[in-house]
């Protein structure tokens, strides 16, 4: 289906053409008829599916082919402030030919910055892109001119439960007008969020885009390895082949600081993303990074969703990630588009039952080549995981293995 058989305003299609798009992805199909029509929608998608443009591109129409008023029309919520961005920016070029205008809002410690979103909100820019507790407490200071609101975005909904930002998302809302448009995305639709659509969304229509399983061209591989041995394995790995681009998930923001620290130190190119770095640098960082001037990337789970970078070569889970849906978020980073790419897992005694439960997730059995010789033998593969009550399923939740199947 190509964007002409949608009826967008002239302007929003110069906005799609200058972004190269030529076909419809399949939740645009689905979804950007739905945004026009006025309906509310859920829907279960991933990044990489094309859901921001999916719910971008009807919005901006439906701004400039309405009654144009200084007030904010819509709110796009987004757990984390890398994805405020990414959404402004595609925003940009979206509606770089139309007269609607945006802003991030996602905190930053300076002055200058909260004078720049409190103007902006106080104007009524027409699409404010927000992170939860930023808005919150630009919504408390009593200037923000929401009142003539007519859309309400929710991404990555289920990122922003785990996150803990529910009761902040529900204060929002209740200081928005009751009538309006309701979008909620979601790369899994747990009991949570089922829960809080019920509040939030009216008779909605419900799209289900949702692959839980990395693209076929990942080349997956897992290694068996003591923590000792790690360091040395990823030495090993980085060495064999020279690649330009590099991703590597700590589970936890002191191990990323440590391995950023210990690569440092062979005198690789590598430097590190998460939340004691503050959002200036972060931004600094990640744009090295794409430009390539960086090529070793060590970053919490902060970076697995929505964050698009293409052509990364390697992506390495320094430790098998805690949710086994996160392995194919960071799996995900790799292989965009039509490159090829390569994952690697390290996995340590303790990881091997979480490792199993990500296989049975993804419904493949990965490669486990043997460590190199000269790093010792590693640990067996063994993970006594068949005691599934053990298996650490969130309440409520449906077990992922089986999600999207009919
Ligand atoms: P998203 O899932 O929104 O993060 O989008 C993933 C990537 O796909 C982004 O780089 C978008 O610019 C790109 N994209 C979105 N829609 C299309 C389309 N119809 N054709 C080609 N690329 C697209």
């Amino acid at each position: 289906m190509t964007f002409n058989e949608f009826g967008f305003d002239p302007r929003v299609l110069e906005g799609i053409e200058s972004l190269g798009y030529e076909t419809a992805t399949p939740i645009q199909e689905q979804a950007i008829p739905a945004i026009l029509e006025g309906r509310d929608i859920i829907g279960s998608a991933q990044t990489g599916t094309g859901k921001t443009a999916a719910f971008l591109l009807p919005i901006i129409h439906r701004i400039i082919t309405t009654k144009h008023d200084e007030h904010i029309k819509a709110l796009v919520i987004v757990p984390t402030r890398e994805l405020a961005v990414q959404i402004d920016q595609q925003m940009q070029g979206m509606s770089y030919f139309t007269p609607v205008s945006s802003i991030p809002v996602y905190g930053g410690t300076d002055g200058a910055t909260y004078s720049n979103e409190q103007k902006a909100l106080t104007d009524g820019a027409d699409v404010v892109i927000c992170t939860p507790g930023r808005m919150l407490s630009h919504l408390n200071m009593g200037y923000v001119n929401i009142s003539g609101l007519s859309y309400l975005i929710l991404d990555e909904a289920d990122r922003m439960l785990d996150m803990g930002f529910h009761d902040d998302i529900m204060k929002i809302i209740t200081s928005l007008p009751e009538k309006r448009q309701n979008l909620l995305f979601s790369a899994t639709m747990p009991a949570a969020i089922r829960q809080l659509a019920r509040k939030i969304l009216v008779n909605p229509v419900e799209i289900n885009i949702a692959v839980s399983k990395p693209a076929e061209k990942v080349k997956q591989q897992a290694y068996m390895v003591y923590d000792a041995q790690k360091i040395p394995l990823v030495e090993h790995l980085l060495g064999l082949r020279k690649l330009r681009s590099i991703l590597i998930f700590c589970s936890t923001k002191e191990k990323t600081k440590q391995l950023a620290r210990d690569l440092k130190r062979l005198k690789l190119s590598a430097d590190e993303i998460h939340s004691d770095i503050d959002q200036d640098a972060r931004e600094r960082v990640l744009n090295r990074f794409k430009s390539r001037d960086l090529n070793i990337l060590v970053a919490t789970d902060i970076l697995s969703r929505g964050i698009d970078i293409d052509d990364i070569d390697l992506v390495i889970n320094y430790d098998v990630p805690h949710d086994a849906e996160d392995y194919v978020h960071r799996v995900g980073r790799t292989a965009r588009a039509e490159a090829e790419g390569e994952a690697v897992t390290l996995v340590n005694e303790k990881d091997q039952r979480r490792f199993a439960a990500i296989e049975e997730l993804i419904e493949k059995e990965i490669e486990k080549p043997g460590i190199p010789a000269h790093l010792g033998p590693g640990p067996v593969y063994n993970p006594t995981h068949k005691n599934r009550t053990q298996r650490k399923w969130r309440p409520g939740r449906k077990k992922p293995g089986f999600r999207g199947k009919k």
